[in-house]
């Protein structure tokens, strides 16, 4: 398996500078060093070479943050109307679309994700989500109510933002990550102080630049970069931080929760995954393929919805293996930037060694791997795209958020729905869930039947604007995108009034 070094054109001027410029955090409308003085690397992960460094801060920089998104709730930002607000977050939004170039570059750069899928997928999805969010801003209202206790009564409720919130953010889709969090905030009418993950900090400081462009009131959106124990972990402990949105690993979504009882600010929670891929035996076997395929290759696997647990009936088990197997072995691994990529590296050395140990192990509780199963190359953070077979429920690659381009597969026999309900929910997470088939009736009862947040019918790792997305059991609390995000950033105010 080849991977191609030579094809990464060089970067666009205007891109290079901004790379190599020195850095600096939005702290209100100030653009500072950390106050500790010290810094980061950002890692090109397709060759393991710094390319950046970053202000790596702490709770001093997160107090002064914190300040500046307090003054500006209680200031300039509570007193525009929504109309207003929803005016600068359409700005906004066609920023990050006149930006695209900029946006896609930095995003698969310093992620290794392919260009194209940055270009044509996330960044317009990201202007895609402040555009829905900015039509929010004016249709955020509360409700009246006919009161049951004697005498006359008028009772209203308002809809109110919740205060300075946190929002922690990840590296898998920092873009976009980024919009679920801040577009509803904004139209809640919240301030944020913003961290995005130690590996992916550049896109989400040139968003901080396009926020001022777009000229929001200082301290309405901070950006803080640095690592997740110092500066996350100072954000979900802040006694002034009214709510902290988190997405990442489940691991770190319990220290949050914990860390976040001290003023029992609110919490929402986006995390892992173990999405089961049902693929009955009357599924159209091609878009069956293509699609298993996508669900677990897909930003080479690093997708908390990716679909990680193959249950395929026994009839067409091998015709669907042999299928995956061949799209994997074609796939062109190169870095992000090169054009031609289909499959990045996966983020960093760290994942990259946790992904072939958990290989390794399905190779030593008996599993077959049917293709890949190392790392790709020795420079950068490549893995093979890997199909493994005769999984058993029991094996660690079953079991845990592999985060890798990685397909674990067991045949079925009987298409009793309840066992296979049964066995797809045998698993702590329940994020998201595919189902592949003809048979509407058998699609509708096993969605019903799935304890998961998402379950998708003949698609994977289908995100839309309109559809809340979020976790059953150990995958989370809350739901982002759609409406229903707005009710993690607002408070309901009920106002009774007995009438004289
Ligand atoms: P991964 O393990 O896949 O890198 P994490 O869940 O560790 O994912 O990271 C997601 C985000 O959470 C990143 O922005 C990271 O810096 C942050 N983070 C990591 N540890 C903590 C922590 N203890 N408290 C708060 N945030 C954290």
């Amino acid at each position: 398996m080849n991977i191609r070094f030579d094809a990464v054109p060089p970067l666009d001027p205007k891109v290079a500078a901004f790379v190599g410029g020195k850095h600096a955090m939005l702290i209100g409308s100030a653009w500072l060093p950390a106050a500790s003085g010290q810094a980061l690397d950002v890692i090109d992960p397709s060759n393991g070479r710094v390319i950046a460094q970053v202000p790596s801060g702490d709770g001093a920089d997160v107090d002064l943050a914190v300040k500046a998104a307090r003054t500006a709730i209680d200031g300039p930002w509570s007193k525009m109307v929504p109309a207003e607000r929803a005016r600068l977050i359409w700005k906004l939004a066609d920023l990050i679309d006149a930006n695209v170039g900029m946006l896609a570059t930095l995003n698969s750069y310093e992620s290794g994700k392919p260009i194209g899928d940055s270009r044509n997928g996330e960044v317009p999805f990201t202007a895609e989500t402040f555009r829905y969010y900015a039509g929010w801003a004016t249709k955020i209202n509360g409700e009246t109510m006919t009161v049951n206790a004697p005498g006359d009564w008028h009772a209203y409720t308002r809809r109110e933002p919740v205060g300075v919130v946190g929002q922690i953010i990840p590296w898998n889709f920092p873009l976009s990550m980024l919009a679920w969090k801040v577009a509803p905030a904004l139209a809640a009418g919240c301030t944020i102080v913003l961290k995005p993950a130690e590996q992916t900090p550049l896109g989400a400081l040139y968003f901080g630049k396009l926020v001022q462009d777009a000229g929001f009131p200082e301290g309405v959106v901070n950006v803080l970069t640095g690592f997740g124990e110092t500066v996350g972990a100072a954000m979900a402990a802040h006694p002034d931080i009214d709510k902290v949105a988190f997405t990442g690993s489940t691991e770190v979504g319990r220290l949050i929760a914990r860390a976040a009882t001290g003023n029992l600010k609110k919490v929402s929670l986006e995390l892992g995954g173990k999405a089961p891929t049902i693929v009955l035996g009357d599924a159209d076997i091609d878009m069956a393929v293509a699609g298993a395929s996508s669900a677990a290759f897909f930003n080479a696997g690093q997708s908390c919805g990716a679909g990680t647990r193959f249950f395929v009936h026994k009839k067409i088990y091998d015709k669907v293996m042999s299928g995956i197997a061949a799209r994997a072995e074609k796939l062109k691994l190169g870095a992000g930037l090169d054009p031609a990529t289909e499959l990045g590296p996966v983020v960093s050395q760290q994942q990259m060694e946790r992904i072939t140990r958990l290989i390794s192990e399905g190779r030593s509780d008996g599993a077959e791997i049917v293709t890949g199963g190392t790392r790709a190359g020795d420079t950068g953070y490549f893995v093979k795209p890997t199909v493994i077979s005769r999984t058993r429920p029991d094996m660690s690659v079953i079991r845990e958020e592999i985060f890798g381009p990685v397909a674990c597969a067991m045949p079925f026999d009987d298409e009793d729905l309840d066992k296979l309900a049964k066995d797809a929910n045998d698993t702590e997470y329940g994020l998201a869930a595919s189902i592949w088939t003809n048979n509407l009736g058998a699609a509708h009862r096993l969605a019903a039947k799935i304890k998961s947040g998402t379950v998708w019918v003949n698609c994977h790792n289908v995100n839309d604007v309109t559809m809340p997305f979020g976790g059953f059991k150990q995958s989370g609390w809350g739901r982002e995108l759609g409406e229903q995000a707005l009710q993690l950033y607002t408070e309901t105010k009920t106002v009774a009034i007995r009438l004289p």
